[in-house]
């Protein structure tokens, strides 16, 4: 807990960029502790409280975290005896989330992080998120079973809207290995798609989200987002 400057901290928050928190703070729009700030240079801990505009900014710092999942951890805040919580794989001192979920038998890209507002923006379906997927599934898809997956479907009440699917490698006579883009994330999506047009989900594998992808992370691993990927988040 460093002290840190004032437009350092509304940056962090996500209110605006460093620069034009500095005009805010010469323009008499920023308080510390309630007395409003007429200079540059004052610096804060996490005790102080920041308003912009009458609007107090959270005190927590955002942190942002891209794991390669491991399978048997559930997406959850809480663990259970024998489901241990992804929560529980990152070193930190935040009330971390996972930004939207993968089945607990799931592995791959999931981000954790404590900032509200981009998980909001991240996993509401009118963002139109892209979600790449590799899945080993049962049998091999004919070409117009292929083609279903770039048309939306409708099923057990309840519509999806896959984007796309080819297959990556026919692993053997009685299964193949492929990859399936969605831009939503509905609860165990890729699963009730693939079951639907007849190839049922052996395995499954997100190798990326909203453009980031897991690099040399294994799993289990993780790492912090850079600022250049949590800007273009953003
Ligand atoms: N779709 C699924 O069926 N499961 C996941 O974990 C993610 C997407």
């Amino acid at each position: 807990n460093e002290p840190q400057r004032v437009q350092k901290r509304i940056a962090q928050a996500g209110i605006t960029s460093r620069r034009k928190a500095e005009q805010l703070i010469i323009d008499g729009q920023v308080a510390v502790n309630g007395k409003t700030l007429t200079k540059l240079g004052r610096k804060v801990t996490d005790q102080d409280i920041i308003s912009v505009n009458g609007q107090i900014i959270n005190s927590e710092k955002f942190e942002y975290y891209l794991l390669n999942k491991p399978a048997g951890y559930v997406s959850s805040n809480k663990s259970y005896p024998n489901q241990p919580s992804v929560i529980e794989l990152i070193d930190s001192q935040s009330r971390l989330f996972s930004v939207g979920r993968l089945d607990q038998d799931t592995t791959g890209v999931l981000l954790l992080t404590n900032d509200g507002a981009l998980t909001q923006k991240l996993t509401h379906p009118k963002h139109r998120i892209k979600r790449i997927y590799e899945a080993l599934v049962k049998g091999v898809p004919t070409e117009s079973e292929l083609a279903d997956l770039t048309k939306p479907m409708r099923f057990d009440n309840e519509i999806f809207f896959p984007q796309s699917g080819k297959i990556i490698e026919q692993t053997s006579q009685t299964q193949s290995l492929l990859e399936v883009t969605v831009a939503e994330g509905k609860n165990h999506e890729i699963k009730k798609i693939l079951q639907h047009i007849g190839h049922p989900v052996i395995k499954l594998h997100r190798k990326m989200f909203a453009g980031i992808s897991l690099g040399r992370l294994k799993a289990g691993e993780y790492r912090a987002l850079t600022q250049k990927e949590i800007e273009k988040l953003k």
